[in-house]
């Protein structure tokens, strides 16, 4: 299929201005440079940029509206859900509007028979677990920023958390979706049945990064709250050899409930922050959770505990009640603003990597380390593969910039040469968009691409970012005066 290019012809501000305040009350439009600025990047704040305005519409009419009116006059539209997206994927289109869903917060029903909860998109990931603590269930993908992301953007990032190794991701909790059409046409994806009729549509829409549509209603699963979890601690004096141990409780048939480990420079950070009482003189520390019946999770301990120190566990705690088990917990999920706090920046990286290459990757992060004079603390979703190096560096020196996105680069082409994968569970967004060709051959890259522009054909919805569309981006770099997004 050919894909028409959206030419971006200049609309009139004024026009588009008159247009969108007609749908939207004056306070949910905002125009003004210093009002913007809270919203010109996401949680990557390497890449910044204001749109011509911002929409925050308070219900999905208005939404819809808002698409309508963008659609008839082709100004590209970037939907965004709570900003703290790691990959650019929401940030603005200079000549377009920035959708903002976040007003749209309210949880509309809870079904504790059913167990499901339908949610408007901007219903924050931790919001739908409280909300279902009183029947006793909770929502399971837990993004380490869930108490401020939105299911909106869980569902377009398709996001995880530590709770996702045993879980799933969004994609795995997720039954329905009501969604916008770039055109502003409002369609149902999936149902309350595990499988509906026709093309998994739902498959299609998570993960898709804003480019296939706009969400404005999710449908997801709750699950019963374990009857009990522990958390086991275990210090190693080596990254290798915790490496090992998470391979080796995988092997074993025990999937934990979250398995994350953190190395020397992260866990020093997470203990200054948390104060959990982590083991300073490790080298690398494993989180290990077990969750289920009482006896299960007994049993589990025991295993888990003899294969960690079959391999080499220099210290092991076991959690005792649910105050302990949070504070274990607490170093984990603040473990970037923990490393926040040792250096001015942080480039967050998200590759997955085969867990039998886990210490090969991390020496060379080491040397990458060196090379490039940058400190790099690494937190990983250790059960799924999952890298998050922390790269430190000082936004106000372009050199160290250009030094840190460098260093970001070769650790994504790292992870697909073992065999692994660009993205782990924050998408390719703006920043990966070259490491698509790293990843995929043209046949994929062309496929996404048809994608892309069954759904979007003139390619106005939040463009230049998740699939690098060859054509347009060849066209769109000729344009004078247009971003180069790296695609
Ligand atoms: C400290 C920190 C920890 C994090 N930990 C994790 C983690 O453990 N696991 C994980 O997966 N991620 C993590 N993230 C990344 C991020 O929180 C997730 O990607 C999250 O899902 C983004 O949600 P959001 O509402 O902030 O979306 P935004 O950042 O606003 O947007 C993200 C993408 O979704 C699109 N989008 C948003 N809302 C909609 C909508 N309603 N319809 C269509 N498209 C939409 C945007 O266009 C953009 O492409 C972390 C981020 C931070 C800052």
């Amino acid at each position: 299929m050919t894909t028409t290019p959206h030419t971006l012809a200049p609309v009139s501000a004024d026009l588009l201005r008159q247009r969108l305040a007609s749908i939207l009350p004056a306070h949910c439009l905002i125009e003004e440079t210093e009002a913007q600025r809270p919203y010109e990047c996401d949680a990557l704040s390497l890449y910044r940029e204001l749109p011509l305005f911002i929409a925050l519409p308070e219900t999905a009419d208005q939404a819809q509206a808002v698409l309508q009116c963008c659609h008839e006059l082709g100004v590209p539209v970037v939907p965004r859900g709570a900003g703290t997206g790691l990959t650019a994927g929401a940030m603005a289109h200079p000549e377009g509007v920035l959708l903002g869903l976040a007003k749209l917060n309210r949880i509309l029903d809870i079904d504790p028979v059913a167990r499901t909860a339908r949610l408007e998109p901007g219903v924050t990931n931790l919001a739908i677990s409280e909300a279902a603590a009183e029947h006793g269930l909770y929502y399971a993908p837990d993004p380490s920023s869930q108490i401020a992301c939105t299911i909106g953007g869980n569902v377009a990032a398709n996001s995880g958390g530590v709770h996702c190794l045993k879980y799933g991701l969004t994609t795995h909790n997720l039954l329905a979706v009501e969604m916008l059409t770039v055109e502003g046409e409002r369609v149902t994806l999936g149902g309350d049945g595990l499988d509906g009729p026709g093309l998994d549509m739902l498959a299609i829409i998570t993960g898709s990064e804003g480019l296939l549509g706009v969400t404005v209603e999710v449908t997801v699963k709750l699950l019963p709250r374990p009857e009990i979890a522990r958390v086991l601690l275990a210090g190693f004096d080596s990254v290798s050899a915790a490496g090992d141990a998470v391979g080796a409780v995988i092997a074993a048939g025990i999937i934990p409930g979250g398995l994350e480990m953190m190395d020397a420079l992260a866990l020093q950070a997470a203990e200054d922050f948390a104060r959990a009482g982590y083991p300073r003189d490790a080298q690398a520390l494993l989180l290990c959770e077990l969750d289920g019946t009482e006896e299960e999770v007994a049993q589990h301990i025991d295993e888990v505990s003899a294969i960690f120190t079959a391999h080499g566990a220099t210290s092991l705690r076991v959690s005792e009640d649910e105050a302990e088990r949070s504070l274990l917990w607490k170093g984990r999920k603040s473990a970037f603003p923990a490393v926040g706090r040792m250096s001015p920046d942080y480039y967050c990286m998200d590759g997955t990597i085969p867990r039998h290459q886990v210490s090969h990757v991390l020496e060379e992060i080491s040397r990458l380390s060196k090379k490039y004079d940058l400190r790099v603390a690494n937190v990983f979703h250790a059960g799924d593969g999952n890298l998050h190096p922390l790269i430190m560096y000082d936004a106000a020196d372009p050199a160290q910039v250009t030094r840190a996105e460098q260093f970001g680069v070769d650790i994504l082409e790292l992870s697909v040469a073992v065999g692994g994968a660009i993205t782990g569970e924050h998408g390719v967004g703006l920043e990966k968009l070259n490491q698509m060709h790293d990843q995929y051959g043209e046949s994929e890259l062309h496929l996404f691409e048809d994608i892309k522009a069954a759904f979007d054909p003139q390619l106005t919805l939040n463009p230049g970012k998740g699939v690098p569309i060859l054509k347009r981006c060849q066209e769109y770099r000729a344009l004078p005066g247009k971003h180069n997004h790296g695609c």
